[in-house]
């Protein structure tokens, strides 16, 4: 549809010159993100019977390091609809997934073998190991995988051409032969590897398909609507520590929302660039002057960025610590920044519930620790109370989501991601190498 859609408004656009061609480009841009999202085929769209589908899903999940369980399984449920999609159309499964950083060797906890017994409680049929996931006895597995089968491959990261996207190991992975290749690893589009975009190639070259999976689609359609014509007012709400990560992402979405809600560590940027103390807060030096840049650019073109009006501060990151409430421009030099104050979770509760589109990544404070944790928990319910009106709301940010999980408020959001760096690289407007690989639907 974008094709079709977009070509003429070029054309007109381009005729009139120079100036113009400012505004084409940005549609052409529009167009290359609206290809990227609804045009990408998935597994609803080709013939899977008695197919053999190498799927690569993320189960890189949390692990609890005392116990040694999985803390939350959200990434290996998420997949059960395409498994079960699969399974039902009458095609047998070769899983395909990182975990952990075993950096290139093999290290013995991080087998994945634990992720199979779990993924077969959970989906109530076999799931067979492999303890390869290249080589003559992985390839002789991968063969005997009959429709209705499921099969997961060791961890991706135990060989070196993974994140290398070394081509003779991509070719490795495709090797046994495929019928198609199916990407659910939403959480891991971002990074070009072997597994996630190189072997994508040697299955394409063999004439074969590669689709997206049902996650993965429905990722991309949520987070494709956060830039493609969102209802307004659209309100994003960006927290977090990893203030460098996301200012990309600040960049980007400024011209496209409504109001943009900065908590967490990453005010301290923001607050330092404008010459207020920070006292001992989480900040890293280097990102004040993209801070102060972005300031100047909100300021420039009137865009409405807001920082807290006031902080909670302690003496230490601590349960037992000291706490203060103060204004902001008022942290004392001997104390740190550890939530957003009660003024702040006022003002900024009000503009997300009035909103239609919310998107919030990181957040706001401290939250692990119990007396910092009120200015997430408090925005979390804003922005449940904002679904229930109606909202579209999207938590991206793994730590956000486990936030938003911990408080029992995820059903009440309208879609949680899975992927955090995935996300944020998507919000900032960047083709995934994971995405740009699979099939278009109009080619
Ligand atoms: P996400 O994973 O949602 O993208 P980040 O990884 O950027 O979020 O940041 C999450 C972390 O930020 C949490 O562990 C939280 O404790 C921390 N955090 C938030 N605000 C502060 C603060 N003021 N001081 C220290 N850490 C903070
Ligand atoms: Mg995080």
């Amino acid at each position: 549809m974008s094709g079709q859609h977009f070509a003429p408004i070029f054309f007109e656009r381009g005729k009139r010159g120079k100036h113009r061609l400012k505004f084409a480009l940005r549609d052409l841009e529009l167009a290359v993100i609206l290809l990227a999202l609804d045009m990408k085929k998935t597994i609803r769209d080709i013939d899977l019977r008695g197919k053999r589908a190498l799927v690569r899903v993320d189960y890189n999940v949390p692990i609890d390091e005392a116990t040694g369980k999985i803390t939350d399984d959200s990434r290996i449920r998420e997949t059960l609809p395409t498994l079960q999609y699969l399974l039902d159309a009458g095609a047998g499964i070769v899983l395909l997934t990182h975990f952990g950083r075993p950096k290139g060797q093999v290290v013995e906890s991080l087998r994945v073998r634990f992720i199979a017994s779990y993924l077969q409680d959970m989906i109530k049929r076999d799931v067979h190991y492999a303890t390869h996931a290249v080589g003559l006895e992985a390839d002789a597995q991968v063969r005997s995988v009959a429709p209705g089968q499921i099969l997961l491959l060791e961890n991706t990261r135990f060989y070196p051409g993974e994140e290398a996207n070394d081509p003779a190991f991509a070719a490795a992975l495709a090797a046994p032969g495929y019928d198609l290749y199916v990407n659910d690893a939403f959480g891991a589009a971002h990074r070009a590897h072997a597994s996630t975009e190189g072997m994508a190639r040697f299955i394409k070259a063999e004439g074969k398909p590669c689709v997206a999976g049902l996650l993965m689609a429905r990722e991309l359609e949520f987070l494709g609507q956060l830039l493609h014509n969102p209802a307004r007012p659209f309100v994003a709400i960006l927290g977090g520590v990893k203030v460098s990560d996301k200012i990309g992402v600040i960049r980007n979405l400024l011209p496209k929302v409504d109001t943009l809600l900065v908590g967490g560590a990453m005010a301290y940027a923001f607050e330092s660039a404008m010459g207020r103390p920070v006292g001992t807060s989480y900040f890293k030096e280097a990102d004040a002057p993209v801070a102060a840049e972005l300031i100047e650019l909100a300021r420039e073109k009137g865009y409405d960025f807001r920082l807290p009006s006031d902080f909670l501060v302690a003496d230490r990151d601590a349960a037992d610590a000291r706490v203060e409430h103060v204004p902001e421009g008022m942290i004392p030099l001997n104390m740190m920044g550890m939530d957003i104050g009660s003024e702040t979770i006022a003002s900024y509760s009000a503009i997300i519930e009035r909103a239609k589109t919310v998107l919030w990544n990181g957040p706001m404070g401290r939250f692990e620790v119990k007396p910092f944790s009120r200015g997430t928990l408090e925005v979390a319910k804003a922005v449940a109370r904002a679904t229930d009106k109606g909202a579209l709301t999207i938590i991206g940010g793994g730590d956000s989501a486990a936030a938003v999980k911990q408080m029992d408020l995820d059903d009440r959001m309208s879609h949680v991601s899975t992927g955090g760096g995935a996300s944020l690289e998507f919000l900032e407007g960047q083709e995934l190498p994971g995405v740009a690989v699979l099939d278009d639907k109009v080619s």
